[in-house]
Protein backbone atom coordinates (compact mmCIF):
# COMPACT_ATOMS: atom_id res chain seq x y z
CA UNK A 1 0.00 0.00 0.00
CA UNK A 2 1.69 3.57 -0.92
CA UNK A 3 1.09 6.19 2.05
CA UNK A 4 1.75 8.65 -0.45
CA UNK A 5 2.36 9.28 -4.55
CA UNK A 6 2.88 11.46 -6.87
CA UNK A 7 2.35 11.22 -10.44
CA UNK A 8 3.55 13.37 -12.97
CA UNK A 9 4.47 16.51 -10.50
CA UNK A 10 5.86 19.55 -11.93
CA UNK A 11 7.03 22.56 -10.41
CA UNK A 12 8.69 25.52 -12.22
CA UNK A 13 9.68 28.74 -10.26
CA UNK A 14 8.38 32.18 -11.08
CA UNK A 15 11.86 33.31 -12.43
CA UNK A 16 11.55 30.22 -15.29
CA UNK A 17 13.79 27.70 -12.84
CA UNK A 18 12.26 24.52 -14.19
CA UNK A 19 12.80 22.38 -10.60
CA UNK A 20 10.00 19.20 -10.97
CA UNK A 21 9.68 17.89 -14.64
CA UNK A 22 7.13 15.38 -14.64
CA UNK A 23 8.35 13.51 -11.38
CA UNK A 24 6.52 10.15 -10.52
CA UNK A 25 7.38 7.96 -7.37
CA UNK A 26 5.30 6.03 -4.66
CA UNK A 27 6.57 5.80 -1.11
CA UNK A 28 5.13 2.56 0.55
CA UNK A 29 3.70 2.39 4.20
CA UNK A 30 6.01 1.30 6.91
CA UNK A 31 9.18 2.04 4.82
CA UNK A 32 12.07 4.17 4.36
CA UNK A 33 12.36 5.91 1.17
CA UNK A 34 15.16 7.85 -0.24
CA UNK A 35 15.39 10.39 -2.45
CA UNK A 36 19.03 10.87 -3.97
CA UNK A 37 20.19 13.62 -5.70
CA UNK A 38 22.87 16.46 -5.93
CA UNK A 39 22.17 20.13 -4.94
CA UNK A 40 19.20 21.57 -7.50
CA UNK A 41 17.62 17.99 -8.43
CA UNK A 42 14.64 19.00 -7.01
CA UNK A 43 14.55 17.02 -3.80
CA UNK A 44 13.66 20.16 -1.15
CA UNK A 45 10.96 21.27 -4.05
CA UNK A 46 9.34 18.20 -3.99
CA UNK A 47 8.86 18.02 -0.49
CA UNK A 48 7.11 21.03 -0.18
CA UNK A 49 4.97 19.87 -3.00
CA UNK A 50 3.94 16.67 -0.94
CA UNK A 51 3.23 18.85 2.26
CA UNK A 52 1.50 21.65 0.24
CA UNK A 53 3.86 24.66 1.22
CA UNK A 54 4.09 24.98 -2.98
CA UNK A 55 1.49 23.87 -5.11
CA UNK A 56 2.51 21.83 -7.88
CA UNK A 57 1.59 23.60 -11.52
CA UNK A 58 0.50 20.22 -12.51
CA UNK A 59 0.17 16.49 -11.54
CA UNK A 60 -1.23 15.12 -8.62
CA UNK A 61 -0.39 13.60 -5.11
CA UNK A 62 -2.09 11.00 -3.89
CA UNK A 63 -2.24 10.12 0.21
CA UNK A 64 -3.19 6.81 1.17
CA UNK A 65 -5.16 6.76 -1.70
CA UNK A 66 -6.60 10.01 -2.20
CA UNK A 67 -5.80 13.14 -4.44
CA UNK A 68 -4.51 15.97 -2.11
CA UNK A 69 -6.73 19.16 -2.90
CA UNK A 70 -4.60 22.40 -2.69
CA UNK A 71 -8.06 23.99 -1.22
CA UNK A 72 -7.65 25.43 2.20
CA UNK A 73 -9.44 23.03 3.78
CA UNK A 74 -7.42 20.41 1.88
CA UNK A 75 -3.88 22.44 3.09
CA UNK A 76 -4.58 22.25 6.32
CA UNK A 77 -5.44 18.24 6.70
CA UNK A 78 -1.92 17.78 4.84
CA UNK A 79 -0.79 19.88 7.04
CA UNK A 80 -1.36 17.28 9.60
CA UNK A 81 -0.82 14.48 7.46
CA UNK A 82 2.27 15.03 5.98
CA UNK A 83 5.15 16.19 8.53
CA UNK A 84 8.91 17.88 7.72
CA UNK A 85 11.55 18.07 9.39
CA UNK A 86 14.00 21.26 8.20
CA UNK A 87 17.59 20.59 7.29
CA UNK A 88 18.42 23.19 10.36
CA UNK A 89 16.60 23.11 13.21
CA UNK A 90 17.13 26.27 14.48
CA UNK A 91 14.43 27.03 10.65
CA UNK A 92 11.96 25.20 13.65
CA UNK A 93 12.74 25.78 16.79
CA UNK A 94 11.35 29.06 18.38
CA UNK A 95 10.25 28.44 21.52
CA UNK A 96 12.23 29.34 25.29
CA UNK A 97 12.45 26.04 26.18
CA UNK A 98 12.34 22.27 24.49
CA UNK A 99 9.02 21.04 26.02
CA UNK A 100 7.25 24.50 24.62
CA UNK A 101 8.89 23.85 21.14
CA UNK A 102 7.77 20.33 21.04
CA UNK A 103 4.13 21.13 22.62
CA UNK A 104 3.66 23.86 20.10
CA UNK A 105 2.30 22.24 17.18
CA UNK A 106 -0.08 20.15 19.32
CA UNK A 107 -1.36 23.31 21.28
CA UNK A 108 -1.72 24.96 17.71
CA UNK A 109 -4.12 21.84 16.47
CA UNK A 110 -6.22 23.02 19.31
CA UNK A 111 -6.20 19.88 20.88
CA UNK A 112 -6.91 19.39 24.55
CA UNK A 113 -4.57 20.26 27.63
CA UNK A 114 -4.68 16.16 28.20
CA UNK A 115 -4.11 15.18 24.89
CA UNK A 116 -0.59 17.74 24.43
CA UNK A 117 0.45 16.39 27.45
CA UNK A 118 0.22 12.80 25.94
CA UNK A 119 1.51 13.67 22.97
CA UNK A 120 4.26 15.57 23.90
CA UNK A 121 5.48 12.99 26.73
CA UNK A 122 5.52 10.03 23.83
CA UNK A 123 7.36 12.67 21.56
CA UNK A 124 10.36 13.04 23.89
CA UNK A 125 10.61 9.76 25.34
CA UNK A 126 10.42 8.38 21.77
CA UNK A 127 13.26 11.02 20.20
CA UNK A 128 15.43 10.50 23.85
CA UNK A 129 15.36 14.17 24.99
CA UNK A 130 12.82 13.45 28.10
CA UNK A 131 15.81 14.83 30.14
CA UNK A 132 16.36 18.17 28.16
CA UNK A 133 12.69 18.95 28.36
CA UNK A 134 13.57 22.33 30.97
CA UNK A 135 16.56 23.06 28.67
CA UNK A 136 16.25 26.68 26.51
CA UNK A 137 16.54 25.16 22.94
CA UNK A 138 19.23 27.47 21.67
CA UNK A 139 21.38 25.64 24.96
CA UNK A 140 21.18 22.52 22.90
CA UNK A 141 23.85 20.54 20.77
CA UNK A 142 22.96 20.42 17.12
CA UNK A 143 22.02 16.62 17.13
CA UNK A 144 19.81 17.20 20.39
CA UNK A 145 18.22 20.21 18.44
CA UNK A 146 17.51 17.73 15.50
CA UNK A 147 15.68 15.15 17.50
CA UNK A 148 13.95 18.16 19.17
CA UNK A 149 12.30 19.70 16.11
CA UNK A 150 11.79 15.49 15.02
CA UNK A 151 9.64 15.48 18.33
CA UNK A 152 8.32 18.84 17.28
CA UNK A 153 6.69 16.95 14.09
CA UNK A 154 6.15 13.88 15.97
CA UNK A 155 3.48 15.65 17.67
CA UNK A 156 1.16 16.47 14.86
CA UNK A 157 0.87 11.97 14.64
CA UNK A 158 1.67 12.55 10.67
CA UNK A 159 1.34 9.46 8.44
CA UNK A 160 4.13 10.39 6.73
CA UNK A 161 7.52 11.84 7.83
CA UNK A 162 9.42 13.79 5.47
CA UNK A 163 12.83 15.13 6.34
CA UNK A 164 15.28 16.86 4.37
CA UNK A 165 18.78 15.94 5.06
CA UNK A 166 18.92 14.51 8.74
CA UNK A 167 22.39 13.44 8.79
CA UNK A 168 23.61 16.68 7.81
CA UNK A 169 25.81 18.24 10.48
CA UNK A 170 26.35 15.54 12.70
CA UNK A 171 29.29 13.59 13.49
CA UNK A 172 28.85 9.65 13.22
CA UNK A 173 27.20 9.07 16.56
CA UNK A 174 24.91 11.86 15.52
CA UNK A 175 24.26 10.28 12.54
CA UNK A 176 23.59 6.73 13.96
CA UNK A 177 21.18 8.08 17.08
CA UNK A 178 18.95 9.67 14.27
CA UNK A 179 18.71 6.50 11.76
CA UNK A 180 18.03 4.71 14.42
CA UNK A 181 15.17 6.57 15.62
CA UNK A 182 13.50 6.56 12.31
CA UNK A 183 14.01 2.91 12.22
CA UNK A 184 12.22 2.77 15.59
CA UNK A 185 9.63 5.06 14.12
CA UNK A 186 9.10 2.72 10.99
CA UNK A 187 9.37 -0.79 13.23
CA UNK A 188 7.16 0.61 16.06
CA UNK A 189 4.90 2.97 14.70
CA UNK A 190 5.06 1.46 11.28
CA UNK A 191 5.60 5.30 9.95
CA UNK A 192 5.88 5.96 6.24
CA UNK A 193 9.40 7.63 6.39
CA UNK A 194 11.09 9.82 3.46
CA UNK A 195 14.71 11.27 3.66
CA UNK A 196 16.37 13.68 1.28
CA UNK A 197 20.24 12.91 1.30
CA UNK A 198 22.97 13.43 -0.51
CA UNK A 199 24.90 11.09 2.06
CA UNK A 200 25.10 7.68 0.14
CA UNK A 201 27.05 5.65 3.24
CA UNK A 202 23.20 5.69 4.91
CA UNK A 203 20.95 4.33 1.53
CA UNK A 204 22.24 1.06 1.83
CA UNK A 205 21.72 0.81 5.75
CA UNK A 206 18.75 2.32 6.13
CA UNK A 207 16.83 2.87 3.08
CA UNK A 208 13.96 0.28 2.27
CA UNK A 209 14.00 2.13 -1.20
CA UNK A 210 15.15 5.04 -3.07
CA UNK A 211 15.10 7.33 -6.03
CA UNK A 212 17.69 9.33 -7.54
CA UNK A 213 16.57 12.71 -9.09
CA UNK A 214 18.59 15.00 -11.36
CA UNK A 215 17.39 17.77 -13.19
CA UNK A 216 13.98 17.54 -11.36
CA UNK A 217 13.50 14.03 -13.13
CA UNK A 218 13.87 10.88 -11.65
CA UNK A 219 16.63 9.16 -12.90
CA UNK A 220 16.61 5.82 -11.39
CA UNK A 221 14.92 4.28 -8.81
CA UNK A 222 15.21 0.73 -6.50
CA UNK A 223 16.50 -0.98 -3.67
CA UNK A 224 19.67 0.16 -2.69
CA UNK A 225 21.36 -3.58 -3.59
CA UNK A 226 19.81 -2.24 -7.07
CA UNK A 227 20.80 0.73 -7.18
CA UNK A 228 24.41 0.15 -5.78
CA UNK A 229 25.00 -3.21 -7.58
CA UNK A 230 28.08 -3.77 -9.97
CA UNK A 231 27.56 -3.34 -13.61
P1 LIG B 1 17.64 20.20 -3.95
O1 LIG B 1 16.78 20.22 -2.74
O2 LIG B 1 17.75 18.84 -4.57
O3 LIG B 1 18.97 20.85 -3.74
P2 LIG B 1 15.86 22.27 -4.97
O4 LIG B 1 14.48 21.71 -5.00
O5 LIG B 1 16.23 23.17 -3.86
O6 LIG B 1 16.90 21.06 -5.09
O7 LIG B 1 16.13 23.06 -6.33
C1 LIG B 1 15.69 22.60 -7.61
C2 LIG B 1 15.97 23.70 -8.63
O8 LIG B 1 15.13 24.82 -8.34
C3 LIG B 1 17.39 24.22 -8.62
O9 LIG B 1 17.73 24.58 -9.93
C4 LIG B 1 17.30 25.46 -7.74
O10 LIG B 1 18.30 26.40 -8.09
C5 LIG B 1 15.91 25.97 -8.10
N1 LIG B 1 15.27 26.73 -7.01
C6 LIG B 1 15.08 26.35 -5.73
N2 LIG B 1 14.42 27.28 -5.03
C7 LIG B 1 14.20 28.32 -5.90
C8 LIG B 1 13.57 29.59 -5.79
N3 LIG B 1 13.00 30.00 -4.63
N4 LIG B 1 13.52 30.36 -6.89
C9 LIG B 1 14.06 29.95 -8.05
N5 LIG B 1 14.67 28.76 -8.23
C10 LIG B 1 14.75 27.95 -7.16
P1 LIG C 1 -0.76 1.66 20.94
O1 LIG C 1 -1.33 0.61 20.01
O2 LIG C 1 -0.41 1.15 22.29
O3 LIG C 1 -1.50 2.96 20.92
P2 LIG C 1 1.14 2.79 19.13
O4 LIG C 1 2.35 2.10 18.60
O5 LIG C 1 0.03 3.13 18.20
O6 LIG C 1 0.69 1.93 20.34
O7 LIG C 1 1.59 4.14 19.83
C1 LIG C 1 2.52 4.15 20.87
C2 LIG C 1 2.69 5.61 21.28
O8 LIG C 1 3.17 6.35 20.16
C3 LIG C 1 1.38 6.25 21.70
O9 LIG C 1 1.63 7.06 22.83
C4 LIG C 1 0.97 7.10 20.53
O10 LIG C 1 0.36 8.30 20.95
C5 LIG C 1 2.27 7.42 19.87
N1 LIG C 1 2.08 7.47 18.44
C6 LIG C 1 1.36 6.66 17.64
N2 LIG C 1 1.42 7.01 16.36
C7 LIG C 1 2.23 8.10 16.32
C8 LIG C 1 2.71 8.95 15.28
N3 LIG C 1 2.37 8.76 13.99
N4 LIG C 1 3.52 9.97 15.62
C9 LIG C 1 3.87 10.16 16.89
N5 LIG C 1 3.47 9.40 17.93
C10 LIG C 1 2.65 8.39 17.65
Amino acid sequence: MNAIQASELCYTYEDGTVALDHISFAAQRGKITGILGANGAGKSTLFLSLNGVLTPKSGQVLLAGQPVRYDKKGLLELRCRVGIVFQDPDDQLFSADVYRDVSFGAVNLGLPPEEVRRRVEAALERTGVSDLRDKPTHALSYGQKKRVAIAGVLVMEPEVLILDEPTAGLDPQGVSDVMKLLLDLRDSLGMTILIATHDMDIVPLYCDYAYLLGGGKVLLEGTPEELFAQP
